[in-house]
């Protein structure tokens, strides 16, 4: 090696050495102004997060599947974890991007309560970055964009008119922040019957979404979880005796597309699903159907048979009809045959409760009897027009099949 060579290579390993030796002594006393601007000890939504470890002059988040390696002062692939101070720290605790009270039907969660009301909750934030993704000005956000103040439904008021038409009258409030004693008494006030975590990703807002859904536990409400089901077997274990429905979004069934359209990968995706089926957790799948990108008969067939041999013939499983949007608005609309084509694949599959979403009147709206075939639930878009499961307690009128759900 000529002097040259020797003078860059040890120049090469001087800076390597120094760099190493700052980001340990960073590490090891952070900077007490690291973000303290942005996120002093007084923001209500900055709390310490769980499930993380500490690696090599960093925090490893362990909550989902990328197991960001966060050095001093760095966030998450979600953008609402960061190690601050040598501690993995949530910043949207309590804070509530979007606040809606919606019919069950509109998650979709089919198998609880059809036609009641449910407290749906998001905090900014998600792991994943869908191109498809129908809530995008919520979930692909910093905590810093979201606006400052929402409205919150804070009391549902019924009336009844002399002619004996019902009313709703549903007030709301803005809110900068809402706490999970705040959901659950709002909940209570608005006559839900369940708490949903939807609309973004609730794995990111996971201690808001534990806190609040142990609450509203006590207070006798049901708990929904709506997610791409993209997280750590643990932090789900952890969850799941909380949980009284889970929906998953399997957004397709091959690494590429899943690679391509959301940047995450399939088979932890599955793994989640298998644990929701080996802890006997009551949980429903959704699977938004793209046209050219994952509709061909060859990943509706596989979806369809991998669900039932691992998930069993019981799992509710939906085919919804994709709009054009956000980064896929050159993509046209499902049309409603690759649905019904989709649907079909699924029944022949042995899968017994196969719905169409999003396509008010079709026939795969209902929910039918397998045994006797009759329609049990039957529905428009998010309206109940005839419920004969509620008042069985979920069997069959006609010859007593048990339908799973909670009814
Ligand atoms: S939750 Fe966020 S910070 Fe944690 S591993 Fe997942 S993307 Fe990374």
């Amino acid at each position: 090696m000529t002097w040259k060579g020797r003078k860059a290579a040890a120049l090469a390993v001087f800076t390597a050495g120094a760099a190493l030796a700052a980001s340990a002594f960073i590490a090891w006393y952070p900077p007490p102004f690291t973000f303290s601007l942005l996120y002093p000890p007084s923001n209500p939504h900055v709390l310490d997060g769980r499930f993380s470890a500490l690696v090599c002059n960093g925090v490893q988040c362990r909550l989902c599947p990328y197991e960001c390696y966060l050095p001093e002062g760095v966030r998450g692939r979600c953008r609402v974890r960061l190690n601050y101070a040598g501690k993995i720290k949530t910043l949207v605790y309590g804070q509530a991007a979007a606040v809606h009270l919606d019919p069950i039907e509109k998650k979709p969660v089919y198998h609880m309560y059809p036609g009641s009301l449910i407290y749906s909750l998001a905090a900014p934030g998600c792991n994943l970055s869908c191109k498809a993704c129908q809530n995008w000005e919520i979930s692909q956000l910093y905590p810093e964009q979201a606006a400052a103040r929402t409205p919150v439904p804070v009391a549902l008021e019924i009336k009844v008119s002399p002619d004996r038409r019902v009313t709703g009258q549903l007030r709301t409030e803005d809110a900068s922040q809402l706490s999970p004693e705040e959901v659950v008494k709002y909940a209570l006030a608005t006559r839900s019957k369940a708490v949903a975590y939807t609309y973004s990703e609730p794995v990111v807002f996971y201690e808001y979404m534990y806190d609040t859904a142990a609450l509203a536990r006590r207070a006798g409400l049901k708990n929904v979880m709506v997610s791409s089901g993209y997280i750590n077997p643990g932090p789900l274990d952890e969850l799941l005796p909380l949980m009284d429905v889970v929906k998953i979004d399997l957004k397709g069934f091959s690494e590429k597309f899943y690679h391509d359209y959301t940047g995450a990968r399939l088979e932890p995706v599955k793994r989640a699903l298998q644990e929701l089926k080996k802890k006997g957790a009551l949980f429903e799948v959704v699977n938004l159907v793209i046209p050219g990108l994952n509709d061909s008969a060859a990943d509706l067939d596989a979806l369809s048979g991998w669900v039932r041999e691992n998930l069993g013939e019981n799992t509710p499983l939906f085919f919804s009809r994709f709009t054009s949007n956000y980064l896929l608005s050159e993509v046209p609309q499902t049309p409603v045959e690759t649905l019904t084509r989709a649907r079909n694949i699924a029944l022949k599959k042995g899968l017994k409760f196969v719905y169409v979403g999003n396509v008010p009147g079709h026939a795969g709206e209902n929910t039918y009897c397998p045994k006797c075939g009759r329609v049990l639930v039957r529905r428009y878009g998010y309206a109940v027009l005839e419920d004969r499961l509620t008042p069985t307690g979920g069997r069959c009128p006609w010859d007593g099949t048990r339908i799973p759900g909670i009814w």
